[in-house]
C-alpha cells in the first residue's frame, strides 16, 4: 500500500465536508457537531481528512514538499478515526487509511515522525515500551499476586496488561484489579511478566511500519508458542491493535478479547456476581480504538474501480460493530451506578485527544480536546467519566485538571471491583 494506492480517492473526494461533522443524524446540539479534533483545534481546512486529501494529493503530484508546515499538518491528528466513519456513511473513502500513509509518506521521505515523537520510539526499540522505563520493572504491577508464569507453565488465557497499565504507578491498579476479577471468575490465566512487550502501536501510528511489523510478528510468535486459546488485554490501544493489524502480519493461533467484553460476558452467565451498592452518577467514554477502531477490519487487498465499487468487493468499516454495548451493560447492571450518556457516543464519539502520537508532539492540542470532551461529560450531570484505555484515561484526566472539573476519571473494571 502507498499513498499512489489511493489516488482514486484523493481525486476523487468531493470536499463535501462530511468528515468534520458527527452524521447529521446523530447530532444534538450545534455545540456538539463536530467530530475532527483537529479541525476544532486549528480551524482551517488542510487539518481536516477533506484537507489532507488535498495535502497528500498535492504531493503525489510534486505540487508541494514536505515543509515543517506540512509535516505538522500530517501529525497533527489524533487518527481518532472520527472522519472515517462519517466519510462512510455517504461516501465511500477511506480517510484514515490516507492519512497512515501520510505518516508513512513522510518517514519514508526521512522527514518523519516528529522530534516530540522520538523517545516513545527509542524507548520501544530499547526497552520494548514507550515509557523509557526498563523491561525489569515490567511485572511489578503483579508482584504480589498469586499467577501462573507464562514462561513456565501452561493456561488458556494469557492476559496482557500493555505497556502503559504495567509502568504507571497511576494505573497499575487496574490490571490488578482485571486478573484479580479473572481469577475469581474461575479463569485460567497466566501473564508473561518481564517478557511482555509493545504491541508496537505508537510507532505504526507514526508511519514506522516496518519497526511495526518487527515487533508485531515477534509477539505473535511469542503468543502462538504459548498455546493459548485467548489473549486478553484491558488497554484499548493494544486491542485495536491486535486484532485490527497483526491478523495481516501474522497468522495468529488465539483469539484476541479485550477485558469488558470478557467481564460483560461473565456478568450476563452469572460468573461474577455484584454484591455492593456503588452509588455514583456516571457516564462512559468511548475509546477510539476500542469502540469505532475496535471494529473487526476487511484485510482487503485489491482495486478501486469507481464511487462504491472495489475489485474484489470491500467491506466498508462504519465503525458501529465496535465495543459500543458491554461496557454499558456492566454500568447498568452495577447496583447503583446511575448512568448518563453525552452527545457524542459509539461511533461519533468525541475522541480524547491523546492519540496518533498527538500527546507527545503537540501536547497543547491533546490538552484542548481532553477539555472539550470534560466539557461535554460534566453538562450530563455525572460526577465520573469511566473508560477503558489508560490513553484515555490520563488525558482526560489532564484535560479535567486544566478544567479546574471536579469530575473523576474512573477505569471500569475499578466500579466492577469495588461492586463485587
Ligand atoms: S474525505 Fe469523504 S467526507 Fe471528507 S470531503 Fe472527502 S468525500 Fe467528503
Ligand atoms: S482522524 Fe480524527 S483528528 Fe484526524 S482528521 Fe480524522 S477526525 Fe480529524
Amino acid at each position: 500500500m502507498s499513498l499512489e494506492k489511493y489516488r482514486w480517492d484523493l481525486v476523487n473526494c468531493e470536499r463535501c465536508s462530511m468528515c468534520k461533522w458527527v452524521h447529521p443524524w446523530s447530532v444534538k446540539s450545534h455545540d456538539r457537531a463536530r467530530i475532527c479534533p483537529s479541525m476544532q483545534e486549528y480551524l482551517y481546512d488542510a487539518y481536516s481528512a477533506q484537507g489532507r486529501f488535498d495535502v497528500a494529493r498535492a504531493l503525489l503530484e510534486g505540487e508541494i514538499e514536505l515543509t515543517d508546515k506540512v509535516l505538522e499538518v500530517i501529525y497533527a491528528c489524533t487518527l481518532c478515526g472520527g472522519c472515517d466513519v462519517t466519510c462512510k456513511f455517504t461516501r465511500d473513502m477511506e480517510p484514515l487509511e490516507v492519512l497512515h500513509e501520510l505518516r508513512k509518506y513522510a518517514v519514508e521521505q526521512g522527514k518523519g515522525p516528529l522530534p516530540g515523537h522520538m523517545p516513545a520510539v527509542d524507548s520501544i526499540r530499547k526497552n520494548g515500551n514507550p515509557w523509557l522505563q526498563p523491561k525489569t520493572r515490567r511485572a511489578h504491577w503483579a508482584r504480589n499476586l498469586k499467577v501462573k508464569d507464562l514462561n513456565k507453565e501452561k493456561a488458556e488465557v494469557l492476559y496482557f496488561a500493555g505497556c502503559t497499565y504495567s509502568y504507571n504507578a497511576n494505573l497499575q491498579n487496574v490490571a490488578r484489579a482485571t486478573l484479580r476479577i479473572l481469577q475469581s471468575a474461575g479463569i485460567d490465566v497466566g501473564i508473561l511478566g518481564n517478557n511482555d512487550a509493545c504491541c508496537a502501536s505508537p510507532v505504526l501510528k507514526v508511519g514506522m511500519d516496518e519497526m511495526f511489523f518487527e515487533h508485531a510478528r515477534s509477539n505473535v510468535k511469542l503468543f502462538n508458542s504459548l498455546g493459548v486459546k485467548k489473549v486478553i488485554t484491558s488497554c484499548a490501544g493494544c486491542y485495536g491493535i491486535f486484532q485490527g493489524h497483526y491478523p495481516g502480519v501474522e497468522t495468529m493461533n488465539y483469539e484476541v478479547v479485550h477485558s469488558v467484553n470478557l467481564l460483560d460476558q461473565l456478568i450476563r452467565e452469572g460468573k461474577l456476581k455484584f454484591k455492593n451498592k456503588v452509588p455514583m452518577k456516571v457516564t462512559w467514554h468511548d475509546p477510539c480504538h476500542l469502540g469505532r477502531g475496535g471494529e473487526k477490519e476487511d484485510l482487503w487487498e485489491g482495486e478501486r474501480l469507481k464511487w462504491g465499487l472495489s475489485d474484489p468487493p470491500r467491506q466498508r468499516n462504519f465503525g458501529s460493530n465496535g465495543v459500543f454495548d458491554a461496557p454499558r451493560n456492566i454500568l447498568q447492571a452495577i447496583p447503583g451506578i446511575e448512568f448518563t450518556e453525552m452527545e457524542r457516543i459509539r461511533e461519533f464519539s468525541w475522541c480524547c485527544g491523546a492519540g496518533g502520537g498527538v500527546k507527545s508532539a503537540f501536547p497543547e492540542f491533546a490538552l484542548h480536546s481532553a477539555q472539550e470532551r470534560i466539557a461535554e461529560a460534566t453538562d450530563t450531570g455525572a460526577e465520573a467519566v469511566v473508560t477503558s484505555c489508560p490513553w484515555c484515561e490520563l488525558n482526560l484526566a489532564d484535560g479535567a485538571a486544566a478544567s479546574d472539573s471536579a469530575l473523576k476519571i474512573v477505569s471500569l473494571v475499578e466500579l466492577i471491583e469495588k461492586a463485587l
